[in-house]
């Protein structure tokens, strides 16, 4: 038996509401345990802890190992594909720890990783991310989504992989039709496996800024077929962004009413789309504030880090949410409090985490900022002091201080 009481703790702008918060056996209560540990936070911000719903950990931090000359999308396949061929299962693990420990630091309790299945990689880093959830539970929960980047119906193998890799307890199971010859193919072949394994399905989709070949229609029409509605997720889907208004929100509709879920990828949108335009470089980001205005349920998340997907990253989810409102022109209290939610509360209903947030019941997984307000973490991308995982602390961080003369 472990128990806190939180005192002075600050959940929104106004800086008069200070409240008490009881955690027991790493959860919300509602009354204080026996022999509570007190933690005055002084009328310091706390929040839940961050979620990051697309993330690649198998492929972070290899840089030095590639040469990018072109900054496109089939390079950056190509680039992680030779890269690949020398991974090993401690490689994995070691670039793979580097990102956790940064993301645990910029306030990431839960995340979902994709993992690479193909017959040149075989479970080789499926096995180190497993040993990667395990080291690092005290911290942050991971869940493994396992997917084709190499392609599925082209590369033969590759399905039986996958299959060995859920029924080892594999959480999630993703997607990558544009890899195949036959996109619909690759993705009614998915639905199928993932109503056999009883799995949330999760896809990169219709990367690039062509409005015309989206797929997005055959996943909402098998999502409708096997009756998987809240349980289907698109990520990229750039190809929302060239839409003219009435069509977007007509696929918006659609997508609410199937219950399938989109996460845009700022960093990494923004680095490989739009590289044919000289000048007037369009922008490419998912309109999630569309999308949700219709009912969507959306997610901001980082992607990559370190490789030539996305040659940057610190891992901070604040970041990403602060890009994205900055790329997508977002500013007020509430459209900065919205770009927060699609990195907390919005990714935990997308993940359909059943005990987020701060209310007893939930999982005592809180980070806490000097900031004066929600909106204000995401506009001045604050960094968080200290974060707790299931009422324990996991790091902290010290305050710059000036030395004035
Ligand atoms: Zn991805």
């Amino acid at each position: 038996m472990s128990a806190l009481t939180l005192i002075n703790a600050r959940l929104g702008a106004d800086a008069q509401a200070l409240q008490t918060l009881y955690v027991e056996d790493g959860r919300f209560v509602s009354a204080p345990g026996a022999g509570a540990e007190i933690l005055d936070l002084q009328g310091k911000l706390l929040l839940p802890g961050l979620v990051e719903t697309h993330i690649h950990l198998d492929k972070a931090c290899i840089m030095q190992r590639c040469q990018l000359s072109e900054g496109t999308l089939a390079e950056a396949i190509a680039q992680t594909r030779s890269a690949k061929a020398d991974f090993t299962e401690a490689d994995v693990y070691g670039r793979g720890a580097q990102v956790l420990e940064k993301a645990i630091t910029q306030g990431t309790t839960h995340m979902r990783t994709h993992v690479e299945i193909d017959p040149q990689i075989g479970l080789t880093g499926f096995n180190a991310v497993r040993r990667l959830k395990a080291d690092y539970a005290w911290a942050i929960s991971l869940e493994i989504c396992v997917f084709p980047q190499e392609g599925l119906l082209n590369n033969p193998g590759t399905e039986a992989l996958l299959c060995e890799a859920l029924a080892q307890g594999a959480e999630v199971l993703g997607g990558c039709p544009y890899t195949d010859a036959d996109p619909g193919a690759q993705i009614r072949r998915l639905f199928e496996l993932a109503v056999e394994f009883d799995r949330d399905l999760d896809f990169h989709l219709d990367f690039d800024l062509n409005p015309e070949g989206m797929t997005i229609g055959e996943v909402i029409r098998c999502t409708h077929q096997h009756g998987w509605a809240g349980r289907v997720t698109i990520g990229h889907v750039t190809k929302l962004s060239a839409l003219p208004r009435d069509t977007l929100l007509a696929v918006a509709e659609s997508l609410a009413e199937a219950g399938v879920q989109v996460t845009c990828l700022p960093s990494t949108d923004l680095f490989l789309t739009g590289r044919e335009h000289f000048h007037n470089r369009p922008r490419g980001l998912a309109p999630l504030q569309h999308l949700h205005a219709c009912g969507v349920t959306c997610s901001l998340s980082t992607n990559n880090i370190g490789n030539p997907f996305t040659p940057y990253g610190d891992a901070s989810l604040v970041r990403q949410a602060n890009l994205f409102a900055n790329v997508s022109q977002l500013a007020t209290e509430a459209e900065l409090l919205r770009c927060l939610s699609w990195v907390s509360s919005e990714s935990a209903r997308l993940l359909r985490l059943p005990d987020y947030g701060l209310t007893p019941g939930c999982r005592a997984d809180f980070i806490v900022f000097d900031a004066p307000s929600p909106a204000a973490v995401v506009a001045e991308i604050s960094p968080p002091l200290m974060g707790y995982k299931a009422g324990r602390k996991t790091f902290e961080r010290a305050q710059p201080r000036l030395i004035r003369p």
